[in-house]
């Protein structure tokens, strides 16, 4: 049973990898549960019945972990997540301009259950040059301010961050996951492994667009490739060190569907010459870590159903 445990560790059930605008207008009023339980179901015919969403402004992972509890899977959300004012984020949560703010809208995520404390610390990649990404978000103390107070909670936060400079700054003020990390170099990877914190380096939104040459990114294709290529190589030295590794596929953002998105992430990652099932033993194990999956959560999950999903 326990091979068979597909973990997708980093999604957007909000959106569809097809069309942000669209899909989001599909739940603006209320989440259309027709919709999630369709997505859900897609994952479950897959095999994967643990995931673990980025944050939305619809409250549509909220609904999405009943109806996932429902289907016998388990979804872990930070509800939305908390972003810096003007800054990146806006589609995943609630803004603070400061720690004042950041406090008042803790205490009412709190009330909502979140699973983890979600931070956007940089913004996204700038695809016209390599290396160039938004400004960092808040400064050190800040960063760790919040995730102390997460912890306080006892809640896992997932710290959205690209750059070095970033990554390190995340790994040093406590973030249980760092999510994408493009960008790194050695140093981050050895802080990870001493830290014992959890990499989703997310490789499908790059890798599917150089795999499918997709023409909306035609100008700025060569970077593309060449930042994937660079973060490959960082991945597939993460798994040399024994660094933590998830496989988050970041489905729903463009060219990454629910489901398939999770099995094109562990292609990406076999790409790096790492063996698969190296890669899926560290999906699993590390997943948990990411999802804070005991093992009675496993248990439940798998005492719910007779078939129990497998990888093809
Ligand atoms: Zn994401």
């Amino acid at each position: 049973m326990q091979e068979n445990i597909l973990i997708d560790a980093h999604i957007h059930l909000a959106l569809d990898g097809i069309d942000f605008k669209q899909a989001r207008l599909k739940h603006k009023d209320t989440p259309d549960l027709n919709i999630l339980r369709a997505v859900l179901r897609k994952y479950k015919s897959l095999g994967i019945r643990f995931l673990r969403d980025g944050g939305d402004n619809l409250n549509v992972s909220l609904y999405a972990r009943e109806l996932a509890m429902e289907e016998g899977m388990i979804l872990r959300t930070p509800v939305y997540a908390l972003y810096k004012k003007g800054r990146y984020g806006s589609f995943l949560g609630r803004p603070i301009a400061d720690m004042a703010e950041f406090k008042d809208e803790f205490a009412r995520l709190l009330s909502f259950k979140p699973d983890h404390l979600k931070i956007p610390f940089t913004g996204i990649m700038d695809f016209s040059q390599f290396g160039k990404v938004d400004a960092i978000n808040f400064t050190f103390d800040e960063l760790y301010y919040m995730i102390q107070s997460a912890k306080d909670k006892n809640l896992n936060v997932m710290v959205h961050a690209y750059t070095a400079v970033a990554v390190r700054m995340a790994i040093l003020a406590g973030a249980d996951t760092i999510e994408h990390g493009y960008f790194l170099t050695d140093d981050e990877l050895y802080l990870m492994l001493e830290n014992d914190t959890v990499w989703v380096p997310t490789l499908a939104p790059l890798g599917n667009l150089v795999k499918q040459n997709d023409l909306r990114f035609k100008n700025e294709i060569q970077i593309i490739e060449q930042i994937y290529a660079a973060h490959t190589q960082k991945v597939a030295k993460a798994f040399e060190l024994g660094v933590r590794v998830a496989a988050g596929s970041d489905a729903g953002s463009h060219a990454v569907c629910h489901g398939k998105g999770f099995f094109d992430e562990l292609d990406h990652l076999a790409s790096t010459g790492i063996k698969k099932e190296t890669i899926l033993s560290a999906a699993r194990v590390n997943g948990m870590k990411a999802l804070n999956l005991e093992q009675h959560d496993i248990a439940i999950v798998f005492n719910n159903t007779d078939e129990v999903g497998g990888a093809s």
